[in-house]
């Protein structure tokens, strides 16, 4: 089969490799249809890995026996650990990820549990790309609001910091969380127009004005945008690092200032599981021309290489890969 393979840093090639072959009981060969393209993607490339590996985890797959589509849980879990005891699966002492450290979507075929597979129901399938990523904003979103209840008002002026997918997610699960209320504003560093963020009736703002905003989510993994969001931040405030920092660099801000100015720092890390899959499942259905939008360029496998090591999605969506094209 056909597949994209990650071979060195900045190093991927389409190869013709052997098919999957069922491994487990209670697994099954998928063949694969659609793939978000993620930016963790883009920053597995560029740091390239031990072993050659097939990346994409935000998969749309369809099975040889079964009707429709069905969405990847890519986060395989053991159950055992202490860790899956107390729910925290994407925290497994074993955990398996599908297109991070075990082969992944980015060709015709994947081996995967049965189980680990979601039916959805969508009018257009390409839309399933985007239930794994809003599964994690799920569990992000379930975070802020635990970490909401610290802070001194009940409609608290909310900075979200990115107009990428991760704050488009954010921002739209924040808007429709029932008992929770508060403006959102959103700062990106680009100048082009977010569509997603019109079409949620949230501000742009061009500079992030210091002790405005009592929450502040950082989407956009970027070491600026995460020193904007500690820099600005109320005191008494709550930081979300939701976007993934990159490897290496140091939070910008000293913890004398951090006790002093009494910020509250807080992560999500991943999240996908049964109950957060189905959670956005049903926010896509409600709603599907409101994540049409985020769906950007559509693209055969054959260009995946160049984008990846070229990154360049248009902004505020995801690009997909579309393996029958
Ligand atoms: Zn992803
Ligand atoms: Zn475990």
């Amino acid at each position: 089969m056909k597949a994209a393979v990650l071979y060195g840093p900045n190093q991927v090639e389409i190869r013709e490799v052997s098919a999957p072959t069922l491994a487990q009981e209670g697994e099954v060969i998928a063949d694969v249809e659609f793939v978000g393209v993620c930016k963790t993607d883009q920053q597995l490339t560029a740091g390239g890995l031990e072993s050659e590996l097939i990346l994409g985890h935000e998969v749309v797959c369809q099975l040889p026996h079964e009707q429709g589509y069905f969405a990847l849980n890519n986060e395989i879990s053991c159950g055992q650990c202490s860790y899956c005891q107390e729910g925290l699966t994407s925290h497994c002492q074993n955990l398996q990820e599908l297109g991070v450290n075990q082969h992944g979507g980015y060709a015709e075929k994947i081996g995967v549990p049965r189980k680990s597979l979601h039916h959805f129901d969508f009018r257009n399938p390409a839309l399933g790309v985007l239930i794994e990523p809003l599964s994690c904003a799920v569990r992000g979103v379930g975070r802020i609001l635990a970490a909401a209840n610290l802070l001194s008002v009940s409609q608290p002026t909310i900075l979200v910091i990115g107009g990428g997918l991760s704050g488009a997610l954010i921002s739209y699960l924040l808007t429709h969380a029932p008992d929770f209320d508060g403006e959102i504003k959103l700062y990106d560093i680009t100048k082009m127009p977010i569509p997603w963020a019109q079409k949620l009736g949230i501000e742009r703002v061009e500079v992030p004005e210091e002790d405005k905003a009592h929450l502040v989510v950082e989407c956009s993994g970027s070491p600026s945008g995460l020193a904007t969001a500690l820099r600005v931040v109320r005191k008494a405030g709550v930081v979300c690092i939701y976007g993934v920092p990159k490897q290496g660099i140091a939070l910008p801000v000293s913890p004398h200032e951090l006790f002093m100015r009494e910020i509250a720092v807080l992560t999500s890390f991943a999240g996908a599981t049964d109950k957060t899959m189905g959670s956005a499942i049903a926010h896509i259905k409600s709603d599907e021309a409101f994540f049409e939008q985020l769906l950007g360029r559509v693209i055969p496998l054959e260009k995946l290489p160049e984008e990846l090591t070229n990154w360049s999605p248009q902004p505020g969506t995801r690009t997909v890969v579309d393996i029958d094209a």
